[in-house]
């Protein structure tokens, strides 16, 4: 009898991960070894890389009155799915079951765009719909690849096993819901000792409609399966050694965090690390459930380990303070500003919820002490549409001259640097202001203080990858 420590794994595997038929027979030993350790696995996958790009692109265009993306995209998909499984799939019957079972899909993806391209629109549900299929295709590959391979899997529709509301594109689980289901799905596997190869990103609400949880959101998958399976680790296996210093694509003597604490990482994730979807931390925080995060290829490397906030030593020397840099691109900071604001109440609440009713949520927020001014961040995609929220919100007092203005700088990047004591140790604040001085880049907002582990500024984003740069050589 194995200790109980042993008893049951989530690795999620992401998109370059199974972008290619080496890098899913790598995932096959990963699971393989891994399946000698403990009694359970469950694998989930995101899409081979670059598929929900090219699902959500082909969508858009078509809606937008353009179907010529749509043969083109069924042809690549079709080819990128088929080479891979002809490389590792050396059984006749499998191959073609799999091969039709994953053209089903493309034609689903077919139809769809070009419903999209009649009606010339699309919604949300209808956009989740296609997305899902990028999921739905690598999780039928990898299972064939491990049943080829002779290790017993069968892939498994989250549709089946997340139950979501229905806040298509971003959609929250019911765990309640979601625990029974998803007991009800994998338990029989597992007696049968079938490993279970699940769909990350997608779920489904109640009257089994696709959703999804967000771009990135396959990590988040992994935390919900793990904390409704009662899992003891969740591990996410990327394409860099675990958790850095800052991104690899920026800084490239960005190094390895060893052991990084939940809140730590939680300000990480939210300020721009892609490496973790930020809603990943809280399902297995409450949990007590281990999270790694690992490199599919540099398996032994140990990656980083998620700590509890309790077992953080505290950094003696303020060299040590800053862990980490991140950056989130292509913001706005939107300010409304007006001496008629001084000391009047509600007028905050009013904003963020004209902001809130459009969708968009809030990084970070400053406010000047006089409170003539309120100046926060958005993304800018949906810029226009918060400023027209807000400016219907307050047509009154912009009529009355009470509020001066409501408008959007150019686009923004906010830094943020991250690690216990940024926020209470003297100093630190004056060596990241002296690092940008040094760079000649000009801060134009800062948010310090709400967290007790990060500090962000707000940069022009021309110098978003200078100021990593310079507050990486912080890092000790
Ligand atoms: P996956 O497809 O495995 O989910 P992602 O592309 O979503 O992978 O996330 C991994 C990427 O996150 C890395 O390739 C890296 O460029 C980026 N990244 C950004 N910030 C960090 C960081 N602090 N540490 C590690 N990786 C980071
Ligand atoms: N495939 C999804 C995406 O590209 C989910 C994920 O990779 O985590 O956003
Ligand atoms: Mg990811």
């Amino acid at each position: 009898m194995l200790p109980s420590k042993f008893d049951l794994l989530v690795m999620k595997f992401g998109g370059t991960s199974v972008g290619s038929a080496s890098a899913m027979k790598t995932v096959l030993e990963i699971v393989r070894d891994e399946k000698k350790k403990w009694k359970n696995v469950v694998v989930v996958i995101s899409a081979i890389s670059g598929t929900t790009n090219i699902l959500l692109d082909t969508a858009a265009q078509a809606a937008a009155g353009d179907d010529a993306l749509i043969s083109k995209s069924v042809s690549e998909l079709r080819t990128r799915h088929f080479e891979i499984l002809d490389q590792t799939v050396n059984t006749p019957e499998i191959n073609i079951n799999v091969k039709s079972s994953i053209n089903e899909l493309i034609e689903e993806f077919r139809s769809l765009c070009h419903a999209m391209f009649v009606l010339g629109e699309t919604t949300p549900r209808a956009l989740d719909a296609v997305a899902s299929l990028g999921e739905r295709m690598s999780v039928r590959l990898l299972a064939a690849i491990f049943n080829d391979a002779g290790l017993p899997a069968q892939f498994a529709e989250a549709t089946e096993m997340v139950i979501t509301n229905n806040l298509y594109q971003n959609a929250n689980p019911d765990f309640p819901a979601t625990q029974v289901a998803t007991h009800q799905k994998l338990r029989p596997l597992f007696s049968d000792g079938i490993t279970p190869i699940v769909t990350g990103f997608i779920g489904a609400t109640p009257q089994g409609i696709t959703t999804t949880l967000g771009r990135g959101g396959s990590d988040y998958s992994a935390a919900i399966l793990g904390a409704v399976l009662n899992a003891d680790d969740v591990w996410i296996w990327t394409d860099v050694d675990g958790v850095m210093t800052a991104d690899p694509r920026i800084v490239k003597d960005a190094r390895t965090i060893p052991s990084i604490s939940y809140s730590e990482i939680a300000e990480l994730a939210y300020y721009g690390a892609k490496v973790l979807h930020p809603k990943t931390v809280k399902p297995v925080v409450e949990a007590g459930i281990g999270l790694r995060i690992c490199n599919t290829f540099n398996p032994t490397h140990p990656g980083t380990r998620l700590i509890a906030n309790a077992e953080v030593q505290e950094p003696t020397e303020i060299s040590q303070i800053i862990k980490a840099v991140t950056t989130i691109r292509n913001q706005k900071l939107v300010t409304i500003e007006g001496r008629g604001m001084l000391g009047v109440p509600g007028l905050a609440a009013r904003a963020f919820a004209a902001v809130a009713s459009t969708g968009t949520s809030v990084p970070l927020i400053t406010q000047s002490s006089s409170e003539q001014s309120i100046c926060f961040a958005i993304p800018s995609a949906p810029s226009d549409n918060v400023i027209n929220a807000l400016r219907n919100e307050f047509v009154k007092e912009l009529a009355n001259n009470d509020i001066d203005g409501v408008f959007a700088s150019e686009p923004v990047s906010i830094l943020t640097v991250v690690g216990y004591g940024t926020k209470n140790t003297p100093g630190i604040a004056g060596r990241i202001f002296s690092k940008l001085g040094d760079e000649a880049i000009n801060v134009l907002a800062i948010a310090h203080g709400s967290s007790d582990v990060s500090v962000s500024l707000v940069i022009g984003s021309k110098d978003d990858s200078r100021a990593v740069l310079a507050l990486h050589n912080l890092i000790n």
